[in-house]
């Protein structure tokens, strides 16, 4: 059953024609790796999955919910798909408990004592519990990341999406963030994952995705993409970054 189907998707910033007609559904569950050239369109399909950016054509559905159906509560449905960025985003002024806490409490979806608490059930999964009163400018950019994560998480989505989370990150952070996203993977958590992570898209992606121009050139599972690349553009792109 596809819990994020899409389905035409095309988006345009003016005459820069971005995403040309993009078809994928993602099963409850499913881990899925996009990966491609820089400018070919990843970032701005994560976009359009949750509305950030409007699309131009075609239908996102989540949760057989159409996101560009007028009558469809955007917010509401945004509730269930958390996002991570590359540059983490943390609101600089607020503790990492408060970072966590916020979402939930300004929604009013969580009372202040379980807001509370759910952060630091998160934090401690995330392997931060010491780090509940610090502020973002005192962790690594591999904990900021970690924070960023549990945040999403404080939301309860059935869906996350990450952009290139590790790219921001030194060497020797990428480890412990991936680490996090390998245990949502294995419990379950659909996700999208936009990543130059290739041992970690062979590891953990049920389905890997080549995206380039703007449409999806190949798709099959890591042992197909990175074993057996079909498509010219698919090759090439591999022999660059593997
Ligand atoms: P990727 O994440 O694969 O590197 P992006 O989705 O970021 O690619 O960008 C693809 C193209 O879309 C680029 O040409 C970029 O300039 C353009 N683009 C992305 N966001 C915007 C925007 N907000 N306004 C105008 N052009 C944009
Ligand atoms: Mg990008």
């Amino acid at each position: 059953m596809g819990k994020i189907k899409v389905e035409g998707l095309k988006k345009s910033f003016g005459t820069n024609h971005v995403l040309k007609g993009i078809d994928i559904s993602v099963n409850e569950g499913e881990v899925v790796c996009v990966i491609g050239p820089s400018g070919s369109g990843k970032s701005t399909f994560l976009r359009c999955i949750n509305q950030l950016d409007e699309i131009t054509a075609g239908r996102v559905i989540v949760d057989d919910r159409d996101l560009n159906d007028p009558k469809t509560n955007i917010n509401k449905a945004r509730e269930n798909i958390g996002m991570v960025f590359q540059h983490f985003n943390l609101f600089p002024h607020f503790s990492v408990l408060k970072n966590i806490m916020f979402a939930p409490r300004e929604l009013g979806i969580l009372k202040e004592q379980e807001a509370r608490d759910t952060a630091l059930r998160l934090l401690d999964r995330v392997g931060l519990s010491d780090k509940a009163d610090s502020y973002p400018n005192q962790l690594s950019g591999g904990q900021k990341q970690r924070v960023a994560i549990a945040r999403a998480l404080a939301m309860n989505p059935d869906v996350m999406l990450f952009d290139e989370p590790t790219s921001a990150l030194d060497p020797e952070m990428v480890g412990e963030v991936l680490g996090v996203m390998k245990d949502l993977a294995s419990e379950g958590m659909t996700m999208i994952i936009v990543t130059h992570e290739m041992g970690f898209a062979r590891e953990v992606a049920d389905r890997v995705v080549f995206m380039d121009g703007g449409y999806v050139v190949e798709q099959g599972t890591p042992v197909e993409i990175f074993g057996n690349p079909k498509n010219e553009r698919t090759i090439s792109f591999l022999e660059k970054v593997l």
